[in-house]
């Protein structure tokens, strides 16, 4: 599989039942909602899954229009309701999402699953 931002190869890590794929050049992260879930019941998941600096994720942040590394559609671009400055690109096929380094650490202050429904859509342009 193929980083859709900087198409450098992406690696399964596995940390106890936590399993993602992350790029090894962008540090981008990919991975089901339940995984980042699951990352926050796991003490230190944050430190040992999202290595990449969140500097260059901010960079990398800019790519966006980027196809699912799995399915290949277009994915959607997502803002979280709480934390407005995350964006992050959610697959409409597998609905996994994609998430530039340092952008878990940021999500596990708060629970996804519970506001899952509440995201809304954002706006390409
Ligand atoms: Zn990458
Ligand atoms: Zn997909």
């Amino acid at each position: 599989m193929e980083c859709p931002k900087c198409t450098r190869p992406m690696e399964t890590q596995i940390f106890k039942n936590i399993e993602l794929d992350r790029c090894t050049g962008c540090y981008g992260i990919f991975c089901s909602p339940e995984m980042i879930d699951e990352g926050k019941e796991v003490w230190l998941a944050e430190a040992v899954l999202d290595v990449g600096y969140a500097s260059t994720g901010a960079r990398y942040d800019k790519v966006d229009e980027i196809d699912c590394p799995s399915c290949n559609v277009k994915m959607d671009k997502i803002s979280d309701p709480v934390q407005t400055h995350i964006w992050m690109e959610a697959c409409p096929q597998c609905s996994k999402i994609f998430l530039d380094a340092g952008e878990y650490t940021d999500l596990k202050h708060n629970t996804i699953l519970d506001r899952f429904r509440d995201w809304r859509k954002g706006n390409r342009a």
